[in-house]
């Protein structure tokens, strides 16, 4: 249950109310705004007259719920919006790893030809081998710093451990948590006591219900600015590296407030099929795309099968914008 209360309340009294409802007061809110379980269908008496307006939840989604708030959260990235009324599709574009200074410089220019926002690159890289390339770490992170000054990009890399979450809102414009630290509540909890926004990956053996409840402990963290991303669950097929759940997206679509992006690289796991499902994402009205790209792919120090070179980026770049066109929205 959803507790809006009434102006004049004290701290004090907001944090009695919250004991007895068992409830969060939700940072930042002036100390009105509490969350208590779903499972709360009616309020108590006691709290009745303090009570602005209360919502009842069939479930633990409950900020991100639309049922709460009907429209999409509009999400203020640097320069540029997403969600909200803005009909934006933002366009993440980089290679899976920060690898060099020319490296990464080569992909902001990429990105700055197409007029794209958003560059990405991997520092801290939650590798399933600890033996492969495991990113520059502060290094790269510098790196991305430098081109976000030079280049006037957006920049958003991923966290491992909640003691990267202050360097990277530093030298960044989102917070990413991936798909393996989905479940990390030291990261969540850190990420909900900032309002820098954050993309956050579902993990690929995450049901849509475990997905949204982890957005939620960010935004019951005080932090409103979540973005969703699907980037493939793991299903019994093994052609492809995991299987893109665009069923998932439209039950975000419908249900949740959220804005969503598509990572159809990671998905696929192939370069070769990114194209196809990055126009399709496109078709369906999602808030964003992220797509790994690479000067080089044959030599990236991680997930070198997926992504696209220069060519392959600029073809695909061009359809989606006739896409977004026809369906009145605008890459960003
Ligand atoms: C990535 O974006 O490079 C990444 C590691 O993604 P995921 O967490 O979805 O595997
Ligand atoms: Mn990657």
């Amino acid at each position: 249950m959803i507790v809006h209360l009434k102006d004049n309340i004290s701290e004090q009294e907001s944090l009695k109310i919250a004991e007895k409802l068992k409830a969060i007061v939700v940072r930042g809110k002036n100390n009105k705004l509490l969350v208590a379980s779903s499972k709360m269908k009616a309020l108590p008496e006691e709290v009745a007259e303090f009570v602005e307006e209360s919502f009842v939840l069939s479930s633990d989604i409950q900020l991100a719920s639309r049922d709460y708030m009907p429209e999409t959260r509009e999400i203020k990235i640097g320069k540029n919006y997403i969600g909200g009324s803005h009909n934006n599709t933002m366009v993440i574009g980089g290679p899976c790893s920060v690898e060099s200074e020319e490296q990464i410089t080569s992909a902001a220019e990429l990105l700055k030809e197409l007029n794209i926002s958003t560059l990405r690159g991997g520092c801290f890289k939650p590798r399933t081998s600890p033996y492969t390339f495991q990113g520059l770490g502060m290094e790269g992170l510098r790196l991305l710093g430098e081109m976000r000054d030079k280049y006037d990009l957006n920049i958003i890399t991923e966290v491992k451990d909640a003691t990267h979450v202050d360097a990277v809102i530093e030298h960044s414009d989102i917070i990413q948590i991936g798909a393996k630290a989905m479940y990390d509540h030291g990261i969540l909890k850190k990420c909900g006591e900032t309002d820098k926004p954050v993309l956050l990956k579902r993990g690929f053996g995450t049901t849509l219900q475990e997905f949204v409840q982890a957005a939620e402990f960010i935004l019951s963290g005080g932090n409103d600015n979540v973005i969703l991303c699907e980037r493939g669950i793991r299903t019994f097929e093994t052609k492809t590296r995991f299987t893109l759940d665009l069923c998932g997206v439209s039950f975000l679509k419908e249900y949740t407030n959220l804005p969503v992006i598509l990572d159809p690289s990671h998905a696929m796991g192939y370069a070769y099929g990114v194209p196809d499902l990055a126009r399709a994402c496109t078709a369906m009205g999602v808030d964003g795309l992220l797509i790994e790209v690479h000067p080089d792919p044959s030599v990236a120090k991680s997930d070198a099968d997926q992504q696209l070179n220069y060519e392959e980026f600029r073809d695909l770049y061009k359809s989606l914008s006739a896409i977004a066109k026809a369906i009145g929205r605008t890459i960003i």
